[in-house]
């Protein structure tokens, strides 16, 4: 089962929250990271418009891509974004190869599965069953509240993402390092 490490930024915590971006941080080192242009506007209030927005790139596409390319980013509608994520998924292999992981998940978890038109409609590849880093934390004796930059770092950068805290595959790379070191303990 390969892990990936999965974040989500949204329009607020309530039921009718949306999606503006979704990054996934594979424990091979292949990552996916997708913004959202049909996202609720109306709902981003002042913390989101200060700290979620400005780090979107707001220009990417869902363009074709291999198997084989490391670096998957596609903004689009919610189904261009679901189909894309369903494709990049399919090259961890059949039925339950891939096990997510979040940070506090409950929220992502719901739109990442919301994404794909909810949970009974998963790609094969995703494990049923969640798992939370907090939780992890917790159990290790690291504390949940732990300030996460001080549990890890991100060194992956690209050229044209804005990679800081709030941006949704910068937080997913924050977890995944958090983990590797986590488990060295
Ligand atoms: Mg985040």
């Amino acid at each position: 089962m390969t892990k990936i490490f999965l974040d989500t930024e949204f329009t607020g915590l309530h039921q009718h929250t949306t999606l503006i971006s979704v990054g996934l941080a594979a424990e091979n080192g292949n990552v996916f990271y997708a913004e959202l242009t049909d996202y609720n506007k109306t709902q981003a209030d002042e913390w989101i418009r200060l700290n979620v927005l400005p780090l979107l790139s707001g220009n990417l596409a869902c363009d074709a891509f291999s198997d084989a390319q490391p670096t998957v980013l596609c903004g689009g509608t919610r189904q261009e974004v679901s189909l894309a994520l369903r494709r990049w998924l399919a090259r961890y292999g059949g039925k339950n190869s891939v096990e997510i992981w979040a940070d506090v998940l409950a929220w992502d978890w719901v739109l990442f599965c919301e994404l794909f038109g909810g949970a009974m409609m998963l790609p094969e590849q995703v494990f049923y069953i969640p798992f939370d880093l907090s939780t992890l934390l917790k159990l290790k004796g690291a504390g949940p509240e732990t300030i996460r930059e001080e549990l890890g770092e991100v060194r992956w950068t690209h050229p044209i993402l804005n990679l800081a805290k709030h941006h949704a595959l910068y937080d997913a790379l924050l977890e995944k390092d958090i983990f590797e070191n986590i488990n060295k303990r």
